[in-house]
């Protein structure tokens, strides 16, 4: 545990990210374990507005593809209802970033201004007024499916096949970008009845 105390389970299931799993791992000798590949993972700024426009763009999500707009993502939470009327939208802009990039690391006040000007930039909104905001920052966010991504991830589990009480599910147990939270809920009910099979059958109906 990350106060050093041991506990002991019959069996692991593992959702967090691989390498922070083989961080935590040590080999019978108790010495830490080398991770045989690394994983390259985008980080997420989220600011979150409250805000008044006289028009915008039609669309629950749009995505920005432009080297010249740092924004990659808004989503109008108001669209989901488009026929509601409503006295103000919630917009969720996102801006996909490193760690490094000078904009992680920007402090709110800094944000807020850099996303205003991003944000007349993709011509969207007509008369957009901001009236509030809250920002959070996911460290990374998404992982980069890049070329190595595929040949990283066998190396990375591969380490862990010693491990034989040690189930990995979840997004970092999938190759696919676009794996959204009803795959997390599928999966772990396939691996829920792949254990129970293995170690409570009579759990199990009848039939
Ligand atoms: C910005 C963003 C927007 C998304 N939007 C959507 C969407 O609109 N619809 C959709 O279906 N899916 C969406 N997804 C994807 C969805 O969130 C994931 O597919 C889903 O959450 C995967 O579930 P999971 O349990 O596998 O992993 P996660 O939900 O990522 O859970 C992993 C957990 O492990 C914890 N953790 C990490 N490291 C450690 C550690 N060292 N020790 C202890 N705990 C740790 C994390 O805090 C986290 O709670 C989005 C993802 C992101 C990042």
């Amino acid at each position: 545990m990350a106060d050093g105390t041991t506990k002991e389970y019959d069996l692991i299931i593992c959702t967090i990210p691989v390498l922070s799993l083989i961080g935590l791992l040590k080999t019978q000798e108790g010495l830490s374990i080398i991770p045989h590949a690394a994983m390259n993972f985008r980080s997420d700024i989220l600011v979150y507005l409250k805000v008044h426009f006289d028009q915008a763009a039609e669309g629950q999500c749009i995505y920005i593809y432009s080297d010249l707009i740092k924004i990659t993502r808004i989503t109008n939470f108001n669209e989901f209802k488009p026929d509601e009327s409503d006295t103000f939208n919630i917009l969720l802009v996102e801006i996909w970033c490193d760690k490094t990039d000078l904009i992680w690391n920007y402090g709110d006040s800094d944000l807020m201004l850099f996303l205003e000007q991003e944000i007349k930039k993709t011509n969207l909104y007509i008369n957009l007024n901001v009236i509030d905001h809250t920002i959070k920052k996911v460290a990374d966010a998404f992982q980069i499916p890049d070329l190595d991504l595929e040949d990283s991830r066998t190396k990375l589990l591969d380490q862990l096949v010693g491990f034989r009480n040690l189930y990995i599910t979840g997004r970092i147990a999938s190759l696919h970008f676009n794996y959204g939270m009803e795959n997390a809920i599928e999966d772990g009910i396939i691996l829920a009845e792949e254990i129970t099979k293995k170690y409570r059958t009579d759990l199990l109906p009848s039939d």
